[in-house]
């Protein structure tokens, strides 16, 4: 029988593309944060902190100061503090429904935003939760996306009231979400400011105490001190997004990858499927082992670009699924050079928020679009 002859793996020399978190400026994103609120500030690490690790985000806003966390799922929170977070944890989507109790068992709270939700909850924690459930009462304060209508406001916390005295949930929250979240327009606000101002007092003419309220993401948060109320919910901010635009934040992550091949090649050269760029002088052009299925958007304009060596160079021809060409002119770069697709900015290196602009977008698509190709590491 006739055998395959396969040579041994080679190990390569190469860094393989790689997601750098940097954990100081997610801290020095808490610090712009805390300067600007006297409210708890929640630290929102969904999407898996908005593909920067939802872990290394969440410790690192915790010890800069962050005293929640957020995420959208219970599974997600286990996640946190089976990593030793023990903030308090809220989630709110739960994409799979509540499980009352793994909430309970993990204390973990849920945002709850229809009678339906809090009745199947209810019932729930009746038959299988040790401990009181801790509930927020979401309540739609003009956002039209999940939170209780202003017209069952009523119905809902009188429910919660009965679960309250069944001891099966304690209300702990109110939470209501700013339909603005990227510009800085406080009269815009006003009518959210004002809703839940009243989903409070509804909640404590209900009997359900005092229980903190929360209204604004990262925009209201820098932006309009009247939607801070007790708690701000900060997610795109820890990252260096501020949607409003009115404060520099840190870029708090670098996406390096290898050079994997070069050529010289002369004038007139099509590049890519459909040789949709065609060089226009003799150039040298190399490969970086990423594509869309990694998070480069496959739509983006010329001026995309990535950094070797504290020089810009372009993006030519189509996003491939695997691998973008660079035109590199007259530099010839030897393959394992690194280069820098996006970082936090200065000099040459294009930011996340140079390639949203390049791709049509915003920034948090090109983060939390980042393929499981892509390693990550800390720093
Ligand atoms: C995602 C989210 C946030 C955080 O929003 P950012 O603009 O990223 O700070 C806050 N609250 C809720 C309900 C969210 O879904």
């Amino acid at each position: 029988m006739n055998r395959v002859q396969v040579a041994p793996p080679r190990r390569s020399g190469f860094r393989p593309p790689t997601l750098q978190t940097l954990s100081e400026a997610v801290a020095a994103n808490v610090a712009e944060i805390k300067a600007r609120t006297r409210s708890t500030i929640m630290a929102v690490v969904k999407a898996d902190g908005y593909g920067h690790g939802a872990v290394t985000v969440a410790k690192a806003a915790v010890a800069a100061g962050a005293g929640w966390l957020g995420t959208t799922s219970v599974a997600e929170a286990s996640a946190l503090r089976a990593a030793g977070l023990a903030v308090p944890i809220l989630t709110w989507l739960h994409p799979c429904g509540i499980d009352a109790e793994a909430a309970a068992a993990t204390r973990v709270d849920v945002a709850v935003g229809s009678v339906d939700e809090l009745g199947v909850l209810l019932a729930q924690a009746a038959s299988t939760a040790a401990s009181a459930v801790r509930v927020h009462l979401h309540m739609d304060t003009g956002m039209s996306r999940g939170g209780c209508p202003r017209g069952q406001w009523d119905e809902l916390t009188a429910l919660a009231r009965r679960g309250q005295q069944a001891r099966r949930i304690r209300v702990v929250g109110v939470m209501g979400h700013l339909p603005l979240a990227d510009r800085a327009d406080p009269a815009a606000n006003a009518p959210a400011v004002a809703g839940m101002r009243e989903a409070w007092q509804a909640v404590r003419a209900a009997g359900l105490g005092s229980p903190l309220a929360h209204l604004a993401a990262t925009s209201g948060t820098l932006t309009d001190r009247a939607t801070h109320f007790g708690m701000v919910r900060v997610g795109a901010g820890l990252v260096g997004i501020d949607p409003s635009e009115t404060v520099e934040l840190h870029g708090a992550s670098r996406l390096t990858a290898p050079i994997v091949h070069t050529a010289a090649v002369p004038a007139g050269t099509p590049v890519g499927y459909a040789g949709a760029y065609v060089t226009d002088r003799a150039t040298h052009l190399s490969v970086l082992p990423v594509g869309y299925a990694d998070g480069i958007p496959r739509e983006c304009s010329r001026q995309a670009g990535v950094e070797i060596r504290g020089r810009r160079f372009p993006v030519v021809g189509r996003v491939s699924m695997d691998q973008i060409v660079i035109d590199t002119g007259a530099e010839s770069f030897p393959a394992g050079t690194s280069a820098t697709v996006f970082g936090p900015g200065g000099g040459a290196t294009p930011t996340i928020h140079d390639w949203a602009r390049w791709a049509g977008t915003i920034p948090h698509t090109i983060v939390t679009g980042l393929g499981p190709r892509v390693k990550r590491s800390v720093a």
